[in-house]
């Protein structure tokens, strides 16, 4: 894939937004009240799909590996924090406004902006004079405590990763980790975005995954590819194939000033080729400026050279919902199939990987009027709940139950008919039938391999 290659979809688009309304994967925000620009709600199956993604990131980057620990900071720290990470003077945006329409908007993407006005243009094309580009910091201030003046400011935390900076000290040594080794976060994000857009692509409040790895001051580019690769087979694992992901080069100029490598994955979205992450080698940056400002040390004593020096750092830095996002993209399919009666009709069905599927099985007697059926079903149901998430559907024929949990994206579905209660011969007795959402072929299976057999799908 290559940029020239990035086909925009805006009708796909559409598609994906109103199925996520329609089927409670995202809602807007506060939307009885018109609703907040830049924030979003997940409902039930997109609260599943997002905690998927975020338990499988804290698997792989923590739980799997001995060289990685785990944190969870606050999201208000000491406003220090952040004048020593150089976020309050240097974490801004160029903005302009449009002296006609009054909009402002980020002067560094106003070729893929649209001004208010109908027929719409962008803004530098649209005949609106713009003011010059000006700073717009995007952290969100608030106040600590009941006095609202400039001694009790902060801000809420623009990343997670200072957290992980100022514990550096305190987790390396209850860990008693030794060099290579990092700390790995997952939590919200707030960035006052001039335009947010693109669905939950750009929001002001968002969370985010992140990992600092601490080497050895010659390491770094090293440890920049080995976390670009194992970044890739991340997403590869979760339903994200590498040819669906370019990777970046950023060029010397649009990289931060802290940075002297830095890759970003960027995933070809409906709207356009974007990132979805950044693996920057930030160098001894933020902990240097740390124990500068605070006045504590934050060295490391090498043992193996018998030397002392600041860490450097590299950072793969994810974000959940623009994960989702990616998730719910690739997913997206719409095919013609044949019903029951041999006609053929539309389906939409979401492909997730098992792995991240909200639900992974649905289960659904035959027959609702039916108690034996019912009572058998309720039985595969609990047999099969503790293993996995599972929807028990009994309301309407059952090609509309199948279309509902395609819908959802759910891979298997378990149908109990009266062949599993032995009415056709004691050879189907305690068997039912399975059918795998992308073929939608379904096949015999005997009720106690379906754990095993489904388990050993979804792993
Ligand atoms: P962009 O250039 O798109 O604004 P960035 O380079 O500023 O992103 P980083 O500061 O590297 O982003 O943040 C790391 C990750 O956090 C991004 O790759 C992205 O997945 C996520 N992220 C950043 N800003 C937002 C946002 N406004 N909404 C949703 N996710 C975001």
């Amino acid at each position: 894939m290559n940029a020239t290659s990035s086909q925009r979809d805006p009708a796909k688009m559409e598609k994906i937004v109103s199925l996520c309304k329609r089927r409670g994967f995202i809602f807007q925000s506060s939307e009885i009240y018109g609703g907040l620009n830049g924030a979003w709600d997940y409902g039930p199956l997109g609260v599943e799909l997002k905690r998927n993604i975020k338990d499988y990131w804290w698997r792989c980057m923590t739980q799997l590996r001995d060289d990685v620990v785990g944190m969870d900071g606050a999201i208000l720290m000491n406003r220090a924090v952040w004048k020593a990470s150089g976020h309050e003077t240097t974490f801004s945006d160029p903005m302009v406004d449009c002296k006609t329409c009054k909009r402002r908007f980020r002067a560094d993407q106003l070729d893929s902006i649209e001004c208010g006005q109908r027929p719409s243009k962008t803004p530098s094309t649209c005949g609106g004079e713009l003011t010059e580009p000006r700073a717009f910091n995007l952290m969100f201030k608030t106040y600590v405590g009941p006095i609202e003046d400039d001694s009790s400011l902060t801000y809420l935390r623009p990343e997670t990763a200072q957290a992980i900076f100022a514990q550096f000290k305190t987790v390396l040594e209850v860990s008693r980790k030794k060099l290579p080794f990092g700390i790995a976060q997952i939590g919200k994000a707030f960035r006052n975005e001039i335009n947010p857009r693109n669905f939950t692509f750009r929001s002001r409040e968002f969370e985010q995954m992140e990992l600092e790895f601490f080497v050895q001051p010659d390491k770094g580019f090293e440890w920049l590819e080995y976390w670009k690769e194992e970044r890739l087979r991340w997403y590869e694992a979760i339903g994200i194939p590498r040819a669906r992901i370019r990777v970046l080069t950023v060029p010397d100029e649009s990289r931060a000033f802290y940075s002297k490598g830095t890759y970003d994955l960027e995933y070809e979205f409906p709207f356009g080729i974007q990132e979805l992450e950044g693996i920057a080698y930030r160098t001894d940056y933020d902990l240097k400026r740390h124990q500068e400002c605070s006045g504590k040390p934050l060295e490391y004593f090498d043992e193996e050279t018998r030397t002392k020096y600041i860490p450097h750092v590299v950072e793969p830095s994810a974000g959940v919902d623009r994960t989702v996002l990616a998730i719910l993209c690739e997913a997206y399919a719409e095919e013609e199939v044949k019903d029951e009666g041999g006609k053929s009709e539309m389906r939409t069905v979401l492909r997730f990987h098992p792995r991240v599927a909200p639900v992974k099985c649905g289960v659904f007697p035959l027959l609702k009027n039916k108690p034996e059926l019912v009572v058998k079903a309720h039985e595969v149901r609990d047999l099969l709940r503790p293993l996995m998430t599972v929807f028990y559907d009994d309301a309407g024929a059952i090609g509309r139950r199948y279309r509902r949990q395609d819908e959802a994206g759910t891979p298997f579905g378990v149908t109990i008919d009266f062949e599993t209660l032995g009415e056709k011969g004691a050879e189907w007795k305690d068997t039912v039938t399975l059918r795998d959402r992308d073929s939608m072929k379904q096949e015999r299976v005997p009720i106690p391999t379906l754990p095993e057999r489904l388990l050993s799908r979804i792993r």
